[in-house]
């Protein structure tokens, strides 16, 4: 259920470099005829948006358990389980944000742990060229939905795990993109071994922060959606820096492009 106008505003806070100053503020939300208010702490220099992702991901988390109450009370229970990973094997859009979270996180692992995904990386891209879609850039973007859920399917069809996926579960999950966390779905499980539009049912969240981001980002840096699998090689291929913005107007504009496709 949404929070009432009285409840304690949730708090979230980007990643802070110990010692930097950071500040914090109250600020409203809207989602929908919702207006969940939030306390979020950022850095107080110009930063870029990696550090904070984790106020995106933890406001989806608020976006998710509203969502799936409002399933509840409807009389409908998620089915995602941990061990399940049909939905692993979807293309799965990021912003560029997270295509360097994801790459820093990767060149952190331990050498041999690196090493193997890097090669899973490199094996997952191999598979989609070798099913004919191997230029995704161009194709994902395509200029219209039909194309773009032709894509998905044609994506989905290969069989190509993500990289990330182990034992049908993923081995980031506190780390994964917005995209993963809003995929969730009532119908049965083994539905998403091959969905259709008409046998599964998303749970909806009102609204999609990950394309909130994606949408931000496209229009703040000229980089707009990628695709997981590409994270690395795109993270490689566009070394410098993002260019440093002030915090709060980050996290507001993102916020902002979130009411706006929540209606
Ligand atoms: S990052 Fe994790 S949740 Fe997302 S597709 Fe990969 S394995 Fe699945």
């Amino acid at each position: 259920m949404p929070p009432e106008p009285s409840a304690e505003p949730l708090d979230l806070s980007a990643t802070l470099v110990p010692g930097a100053p950071a500040a914090t503020g109250n600020v409203t939300i809207k989602l929908g005829d919702d207006h969940i208010p939030i306390r979020v702490t950022v850095p107080v220099e110009p930063t870029t948006l990696e550090p904070l992702l984790p106020i995106f991901q933890g406001f989806l988390g608020a976006m998710v358990d509203r969502a799936v109450g409002q399933a509840a009370a409807a009389g409908l229970s998620v089915s995602c389980r941990a061990g399940c990973g049909a939905c692993c094997r979807q293309a799965v859009p990021i912003a560029p944000s997270e295509a360097r979270d994801v790459a820093a996180h990767v060149a952190a692992m331990p050498d041999a742990r690196r090493t193997q995904v890097q090669a899973r990386f490199a094996a997952a891209r191999q598979a989609l060229a070798a099913a004919g879609i191997g230029d995704r850039a161009a194709t994902f973007d395509a200029a219209t939905m039909e194309d773009r859920l032709a894509f998905g399917m044609a994506y989905f069809r290969a069989g190509v795990a993500c990289p990330f996926l182990e034992d049908e579960s993923c081995s980031i999950h506190p780390v994964r993109p917005l995209a993963c966390r809003e995929y969730l779905v009532t119908s049965p499980a083994e539905n998403c071994r091959w969905p259709t539009m008409d046998n599964v049912r998303p749970v909806r969240l009102g609204g999609s922060l990950g394309q909130a981001l994606i949408a931000t980002e496209a229009v703040m840096a000229g980089h707009g959606r990628l695709l997981l699998v590409d994270a690395l090689d795109w993270a490689a291929a566009n070394p410098a820096p993002p260019p440093v913005h002030n915090g709060p107007s980050l996290v507001k504009g993102v916020f902002d492009v979130l009411a706006k496709l929540s209606g």
